[in-house]
């Protein structure tokens, strides 16, 4: 459980740190508001994301599975600053499948942390390829951070994109060039 309180204390103390006056007017309610947005923006710290995964449903196919475009929220570990953006991830069942929103679900979860986006991408790949039993998983995320857009304005913009293969996506390159193509396409003109 996170410690509202004791995050509207330290907030108060960073408004003090700042010259700010904690007791005017527009600030009186904010060190309450703050704990309470950490509290959502954390919430996945007291939650393992992958238990998603675990009912899913019988289904023989083998062929590729792919969502595109899932939002993506978190903050970053080292500024506790948003980085926001998509994540697609792929996967090749093994005899279970999982519901489309049940892959939200699980990035939503492992986003609702202190994150690096590296941390992030890999944990869903993990999950899809071990707790769904997947013979495969390929995840890729983009992000915007706000810890560089913010304070530089050089990097406005700019977008990270980190990738993560398992199984016959680490094996195989010709189904992970597959999987690559089916992502990227049809994003074109979408920036
Ligand atoms: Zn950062």
């Amino acid at each position: 459980m996170v410690d509202e309180p004791r995050i509207a204390r330290a907030v108060r103390e960073i408004l003090f740190a700042i010259g700010e006056d904690p007791e005017r007017e527009g600030l009186l309610e904010t060190p309450e508001r703050v704990a309470e947005a950490y509290a959502q923006l954390f919430s996945g710290l007291a939650k393992e994301p992958a238990r998603h995964l675990e009912g899913g449903f019988a289904e023989e196919a083998r062929d590729l599975i792919l969502i595109r475009d899932l939002p993506m929220a978190s903050l970053c570990e080292h500024h506790l600053l948003p980085f926001t953006g998509k994540a697609h991830v792929g996967y090749v069942p093994n005899g279970r499948v999982a519901g489309f929103s049940e892959l939200a679900r699980v990035v939503e979860g492992y986003a609702k942390r202190p994150q690096l986006q590296e941390r992030l991408t890999a944990q869903v790949a993990d999950a899809v390829y071990e707790k769904l039993g997947s013979s495969g998983a390929i995840v890729v995320v983009e992000a915007t951070h706000t810890c560089m857009t913010m304070r530089r304005a050089e990097t406005t913009g700019s977008v990270a994109v980190t990738s993560a293969a398992r199984g016959i996506f680490e094996e195989d390159a010709g189904r992970r060039a597959e999987a690559m193509a089916l992502i990227s396409g049809g994003r074109s003109g979408s920036r």
